[in-house]
């Protein structure tokens, strides 16, 4: 999946989530917009093994420290795009959030961990959707794909993915809008 569904799909997963599964009923301005930048951070963070991802292109040595990072990590779609990573990944920026506490301490931090998680499982799931599948249990090498018959799966920025998924993204984002609107511009207005 490219990065600008990866992006939607995360933002998708935390509307869902908050409108569907956990409600929040609590949330100050600086939360919510570290929330928001931790959920697209997560959304295209396990691409970081990937030499040509967002992330490394957009630095001025990028190139040269994603290529390091790909051979580094075991090449693309490997540890950061496991179940493994996930963990790590979540241990690593919860230490992250406790150590900048003291400069921000009107952040939630469990609604911005929780964020920023949500943004990379949605991205382990996306991937999931693709033909390459995902190696969701390393150590254990088995790449596992949704559905499990590859020739049904999506390719990679072609137009399956940028006419039916992305499209298909902002409708579900619309829908649970506008389901819950009363709900989330209560949580608008407390900002
Ligand atoms: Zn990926």
């Amino acid at each position: 999946m490219t990065g600008r569904t990866h992006d939607l799909a995360a933002i998708t997963a935390l509307l869902a989530v908050i409108c569907l599964v956990v409600p929040i009923y609590n949330l100050n301005m600086t939360t919510f917009l570290v929330a928001l930048l931790a959920n697209q951070i997560g959304g295209i963070l396990p691409d970081i093994d990937q030499p040509t991802a967002p992330l490394w292109k957009n630095l001025p040595i990028g190139k040269l420290v994603g290529r390091f990072f790909d051979k580094s990590i075991g090449g693309h779609r490997f540890i950061t795009h496991s179940l493994l990573g996930v963990a790590l990944f979540g241990f690593l920026f919860w230490m992250l959030l406790n150590f900048l506490h003291p400069i921000m301490p009107s952040v939630d931090n469990l609604i911005v961990w929780w964020s920023f998680m949500i943004g990379i499982l949605s991205h382990l799931v996306m991937d999931s959707f693709t033909k390459e599948g995902v190696p969701w249990l390393l150590p254990f090498p088995f790449k596992f794909g949704l559905p499990p018959v590859k020739s049904l799966r999506l390719t990679t920025g072609k137009a399956i993915e940028t006419l039916v998924v992305f499209p298909g993204l902002i409708v579900i984002s619309g829908l649970l809008i506008a389901a819950n609107y009363n709900y989330l511009l209560q949580l608008l207005h407390q900002l």
